[in-house]
């Protein structure tokens, strides 16, 4: 038998969850119809009283079409739901009894009861080879996901440790590498002699879509910059890793995080708060709070590189246009030949995050008058990945594979970029904006 046929148990705490049925069930049904996961069985365990056929409607209607798949339709026969405070050892240690092969533990939980749940992991004890699946938000501070490393760390390795961004398993965002590493035009260009300034965009016309219960404690600097686009930036950033062994790509991430700081260190020049008309009134909202739905932060990356290129990371709810994606604007030439006329727009690099895209902006002495400048883009764009991106985490995790993974270190220092600006917005030294509905944002 080939480690790809040997079962393996995924264990789901939080069955019922938002996340479970939106995100992780399709990512596993995609995956498993993809015909390249080992078989699994699933367990889903929350404190509902569900029977067994309510959890495997559940997990049908998520898996879809994909359920049909031999492979996913095997998964939806065996799998089963268990009753348990997951905080509770004795629950815990029912939930794990007969598991088959490998297991991997998701915790699709409140972050306090994924604490609780790991502390109540250490009474029973792991068999050898579990892996352990955290979602975002990793902690709320520095020194909170530091202890949570270190009690995660007595539970398992930190290889078997798979901390979920899943913005990692987008393929866009993974093109990034392709786009700088794997040809020789563009990376000669990117550092601080060619390049001008960085945006790093994640703009949603959505709102809160029920989710005030999440939103409300962590608004938008948690919830995306301090995550998803720190990775982004890392990058966008880091020097060429020697190869995609995970020990080598996340020292490379880390390394390049460890640079950045916040542009001119003060909070109030280089951090935007604001939050949408209308939202202190939503059902779920705490007003008290003062949680904001934009937030926009300037970095610096402070190493040879990139010293003196600002990169500008924004993310927003309820605006006019959904903006995704990262904009490297390059510098001017250093002369134009007297005798051009045109539109000189500047050179940029777009990588768009939904759709995938990638462009180039730049100027050419096209048709007409050659002597006139024409703007032009070249522009290439490509399908979704083959899997979305809950499905690639999960083949990492299967696979015992972290490289998609945010490592432990590198959670903390997420942490580290975004504390003064969390301490700013704290003490109050930021105001907090209003911008409306549809907007394009708080206005200057
Ligand atoms: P939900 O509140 O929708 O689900 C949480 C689940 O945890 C529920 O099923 C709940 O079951 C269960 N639960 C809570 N306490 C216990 C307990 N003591 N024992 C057993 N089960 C328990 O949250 P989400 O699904 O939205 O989020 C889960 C995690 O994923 C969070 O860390 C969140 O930050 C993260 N995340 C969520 C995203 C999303 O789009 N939803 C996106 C990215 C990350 P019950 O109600 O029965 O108690």
């Amino acid at each position: 038998m080939t480690k790809q046929d040997a079962t393996q148990t995924l264990v789901i705490l939080g069955a019922s969850g938002d996340l479970t049925a939106r995100l992780l069930l399709p990512g596993l049904g995609a995956l498993l119809a993809a015909g390249d996961a080992p078989p699994v069985t699933l367990v889903g365990a929350g404190t509902d009283e569900w029977d067994a056929e309510r959890w495997r409607e559940r997990v049908a209607t998520a898996f879809g079409e994909h359920g049909k798949a031999k492979r996913a339709a095997e998964t939806l026969d065996r799998t089963r739901y268990v009753r348990a405070d997951v905080t509770q050892p004795d629950d815990l240690r029912r939930l794990l009894d007969g598991a088959d092969g490998a297991i991997s533990i998701f915790f699709a939980l409140p972050p306090a009861v994924t604490v609780k749940a790991c502390e109540a992991l250490l009474d029973v004890g792991l068999p050898e080879g579990t892996r352990l699946v955290l979602e975002k938000p990793f902690g709320t501070s520095a020194s909170s996901a530091a202890s949570l490393n270190r009690l995660l760390t007595r539970l398992a390795p930190e290889e078997r440790i798979h901390r979920v961004d899943h913005f990692l398993g987008k393929s866009t965002v993974l093109n990034i590498l392709g786009l700088r590493f794997a040809n020789r035009i563009f990376e000669p260009l990117l550092g601080s002699e060619h390049v001008e300034s960085v945006d790093i965009v994640f703009d949603e016309e959505l709102a809160l879509e029920g989710r005030a219960g999440y939103y409300d404690k962590a608004g938008a600097l948690a919830d995306m910059i301090q995550s998803h686009l720190l990775q982004i930036l890392a990058l966008l950033t880091m020097e060429a890793p020697l190869s995609l062994d995970p020990q080598v790509f996340r020292d490379g991430i880390a390394e390049a995080l460890r640079a950045v700081r916040l542009w001119g260190g003060d909070p109030k020049a280089s951090s935007v708060r604001a939050r949408y008309a209308g939202y202190a009134g939503e059902a779920g909202v705490d007003p008290a709070r003062q949680t904001e739905t934009l937030a926009e932060i300037v970095l610096a990356v402070d190493n040879w590189r990139w010293a003196g290129v600002p990169f500008r990371l924004r993310s927003g709810k309820a605006l006019g246009t959904g903006r995704k994606e990262a904009v490297i604007l390059f510098k001017e030439p250093p002369r134009i030949p007297d005798g051009f006329r045109g539109p000189d727009q500047p050179d940029r690099l777009r990588i768009s995050f939904g759709p995938d895209r990638l462009a180039l902006d730049f100027d050419i002495n096209g048709p007409g008058d050659p002597f006139v400048l024409d703007p032009v883009t070249l522009e290439a764009e490509f399908g979704p990945g083959e899997l979305p991106p809950y499905g690639e985490v999960l083949r990492g995790v299967f696979e015992d594979d972290p490289l998609l993974s945010v490592r432990g270190d590198v959670a903390e220092q997420c942490w580290r970029i975004v504390e003064p600006v969390q301490a700013a917005w704290r003490a109050g030294e930021v105001p907090l904006l209003e911008y409306p509905v549809g907007s394009s944002g708080p206005q200057d």
